[in-house]
């Protein structure tokens, strides 16, 4: 799957993808259409590769974050229900997955992204205020970047206007792989949302498999397999 979606600018890569199937939802391939990825990638940001980013980071490749935002683009679109959807990036690094989810939550959404190496914090928040769309989603407080360790997941007041008692999550990506599926992340998800996680297999030790961990409405958890993956662990902050 890798590679072969390449392209020579954003929207050749983005039809490239949906081409390939990679992205169906119409509301997704907008969002991918909206941001460029040069803003994110420091080379060839049009191949669908990871690269890295320094401090043992890498932003991953296109094909990847398309598919966690088909996974979670219906917890992270304002619905009557969820008229103002939070959204957590854990492992936030490049910043793209987070300006990406960023255009689907609506006015009102928040998307926080954690990482637990400032400069990568930093380096997100400077990628996202190369266009005039992210600096807006910054300034606003729609998007905000922190500094934390994402196994525990994040607690953020709701916006200035928004109801109080709402402080969990609709969706929660986790960019780098976990050895469990921390309780923080589960509590803090809300009832219904969706946790995107890759984890460690109990067996060998470098294999891993994203879930889907869905929380309905009753708090019901349900686990869903998709597919193994190969991304950089989640581990306790080194020291730069
Ligand atoms: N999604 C990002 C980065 C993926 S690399 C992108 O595509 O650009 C995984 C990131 O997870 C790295 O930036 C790493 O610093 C971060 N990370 C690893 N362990 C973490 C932890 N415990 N808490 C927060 N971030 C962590």
């Amino acid at each position: 799957m890798a590679w072969r979606s390449t392209g020579t600018s954003n929207s050749e890569l983005v039809e490239n993808m949906a081409r390939h199937g990679l992205l169906k939802d119409a509301r997704v391939k907008e969002a991918f259409l909206n941001v460029d990825r040069a803003h994110y990638a420091p080379e060839m940001a049009y191949e669908d590769a990871p690269q890295p980013i320094g401090y043992g980071a890498t932003i991953s490749a296109p094909h990847m974050h398309a598919t966690a935002m088909e996974n979670l683009v219906d917890y992270m679109v304002p619905t009557a229900n969820r008229p103002a959807p939070r959204v957590l990036d854990i492992g936030s690094g490049s910043g793209y997955l987070t300006h990406l989810m960023a255009e689907l939550v609506g006015d009102k959404g928040l998307v926080v992204g954690v990482e637990h190496i400032k400069q990568l914090k930093e380096l997100g928040e400077k990628n996202m205020k190369k266009s005039k769309e992210g600096r807006e989603f910054v300034d606003s407080g729609k998007v905000k970047f922190t500094v934390g360790d994402g196994r525990k997941g994040w607690v953020e007041e709701p916006r200035e206007g928004e109801e109080a008692g709402g402080e969990g999550w609709d969706a929660i990506h986790v960019g780098a792989s976990a050895k469990e599926v921390h309780e923080e992340l589960l509590a803090q998800l809300k009832s219904p949302g969706r946790l995107f996680i890759p984890v460690d297999d109990d067996i060998g030790g470098w294999d891993q498999h994203v879930w889907n961990i869905d929380k309905d409405e009753n708090g019901k958890i349900t686990r869903t397999k998709l597919f193994g993956v190969r991304y950089v662990p989640l581990t306790d902050a080194p020291k730069y």
